[in-house]
Order: structure tokens, then sequence, then C-alpha cells
């Protein structure tokens, strides 16, 4: 093979930048918190590990249903009932399954859990001796060694508790996978990604996977057209320092504290307070910051804190959304 034209097909087993080679052992796990994630974040890393004759299974957290603008436009109607919801759920769905084809990934590498869109801050902060040994036994089932999962700052809430979850579930493992974190809504403001370029084969399968997911490319094509024509970037957490500061990084403005509420989850639970009734202190050394005290029972690591607008609003995106203890 001539040197430009190995440059332009990499053999699939080609150590990527910062991960080992994939091969027949790789057994990669997609947390998705709705259909199109999986596309959007891991297409190339899917197909790639597919191609190296690793095993991938995707773990769709919701149908996706809860998308009222999508479902307005394409249904040409304004109401929204439970009824009209399960159907672009299944609408959903079926473009996923679609959409796992053109990636090369067989149905069975689906699995759902079914809870609601919109609704996954809501399963880890009210549900979460139900929701962490859901995610613990399906991760427990597939024995990945590889888990791409939202980033904790994504500003889609159901992406960041979706990595709480994950990191909740995986607490105490001897032998943990390695964890890659990727986002989908927001800018990242570190350095140090692992890339993953794909092939021109590989990048026209990804966005082929794209096109089938037509209920979002109806009103999102331009954005969702940008975010897959870039190289697939992932967060090693397992290269990260642990977080070991209990300082929020957060300084809400005195006139908003009214309406702020302040959780904290760890695998002894979640709990959460108005601001004014918080287990906060000024921190030591910078008197602008805030330092969360030691609760009874939830020091253990890893700790999450999110702060959040405790009042009704269209606007879907966290401001503040989480943070690591
Ligand atoms: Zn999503």
């Amino acid at each position: 093979m001539a040197l430009n034209e190995f440059a332009a097909n990499p053999p699939p087993t080609m150590p990527t930048n910062g991960l080992p080679a994939f091969s027949a052992q790789t057994r990669l796990l997609v947390v998705a918190p709705h259909p199109d994630d999986e596309t959007i974040a891991t297409g190339l890393l899917i197909q790639q590990v597919l191609a190296a004759g690793g095993e991938v299974r995707i773990l769709l957290l919701t149908a996706g249903d809860n998308n009222p603008w999508p479902q307005r436009w394409l249904e040409r109607r304004v109401w929204i009932g439970a009824a009209d919801r399960q159907r672009w759920g299944r609408r959903r769905h079926s473009e996923l399954l679609q959409a796992l084809h053109c990636l090369g990934a067989p149905t069975p590498a689906l699995q759902t859990l079914g809870w609601p869109d919109m609704g996954v801050t809501d399963m880890l902060l009210h549900a979460t001796a139900e929701a962490v040994p859901a995610l613990a036994s399906a991760i427990q089932r597939f024995r990945p060694d590889l888990v791409a999962l939202p980033a904790l700052d994504d500003r889609h809430p159901d992406h960041g508790s979706a990595h709480v979850l994950v990191r909740l579930a995986l607490a105490g493992q001897s032998d943990p996978p390695r964890l890659l974190a990727y986002l989908v809504h927001g800018h990242a403001h570190y350095n140090g990604f692992i890339e993953i370029h794909g092939s021109a084969a590989q990048t026209a399968n990804k966005r082929n996977a794209l096109a089938a997911h037509r209920s979002q490319m109806a009103l999102s094509s331009k954005r969702l057209c940008r975010l897959t024509d870039m190289p697939e970037r992932y967060l090693d957490l397992s290269a990260m320092p642990t977080a070991s500061s209990s300082t929020l990084p957060w300084r809400p403005s005195r006139w908003l504290r009214p309406w702020l509420r302040l959780s904290v989850v760890s695998a002894a639970g979640a709990q959460s307070w108005r601001w004014r009734h918080a287990p906060l202190q000024r921190d030591s050394h910078d008197q602008d910051a805030y330092q969360l005290m030691v609760l009874a029972g939830t020091a253990a690591a890893p700790r999450f804190a999110r702060l959040a607008l405790d009042l009704p609003s269209v606007w879907i995106f966290d401001h503040w959304g989480w943070c690591a203890l």
C-alpha cells in the first residue's frame, strides 16, 4: 500500500490519539440520553470499534419523546398530548435503528431504559435508589472496557445528570472501564481532548446515520451537520485528577438567590436545599466563594453538586449545571 493511500485509509485497529488500539476484545458502551446522541457524539467511535471486531452496546436512557418543537412543525399541530408524545418516541426509536444500521451496529446492540425525556435529573434527585442500580446492572451485564458518556458540563440537563448517574453506578468498582466524556450542548472550557477522525467512508456513514434522524434534521439540520462534520472529541476522565475541593465554582448574584436550589448527590443519595438553607460557608481563602460543609454520610467520593433556578421556564438548558466535588 502506497504511503498516501495508507494515510487516506488507516487500518481500523490503528491506535487513536491517546487510546489503546481497538481489537476484538474491545467492548464499548455508549450512554445516550436521547436518540441522535449516539450518532452525533460517537458515530465514528462506534464504527471503528466494530471494524476492529469489538462489540458495541448503545444504552438509550429516554425515547426523546419530549421534543415538542420539531413535533409541532412536522405534525402541524400545536397541542401535544400523551399519545402524541408516545407516537413521537416510537418514530425516534425507528430513526435510531436506521441510524445504527448506517453505522453497522446490529439492532440487538440497542438497550433502552425508558426513562422520561427531560426527566433524567428528576430520576437522579428523586429516584436515586432506583436509577443508579438500573444503570449499574446494565453496565455490569455488558462488562464494557470503554464507556462513552455525556460530559458533566453539557448544558442539556439530561446529559449532565446522565454523567453523574454513570459515575455513581461505577463508584467503588475495582476495575472500572475507561470513561470518555462527550459534549453535545455548550462549549468546553478545557483542553486535552482525545480526537477521533474518520476515514471518508466512516464519515459518509455517519452523515447517513444523522440523516436517518429525520425528525431532528427538520429544524436543526445546520447545527447537527456542523457537529457531525467535526472530529469526535472526548475528555478521558481516567487521565483527569480527582476533584478534592468542596468549594463551589459558582458565585450567583444575590438577587437570584431566593429562587436558587442547590442539590448534592453521592452514592449515599441526594439532598436539595433552597440557597439560603444550604449548608454553605464562605471560603476561608476567598470571601466571594462558597464552600459546601461536610454532611453526614455524603462525604464519600464521587460527590456532585448542582445549582439551578427553581422556577418554571421554557428555557430548558442549564445555566450553572453540575460540578464534581
Ligand atoms: Zn441528547
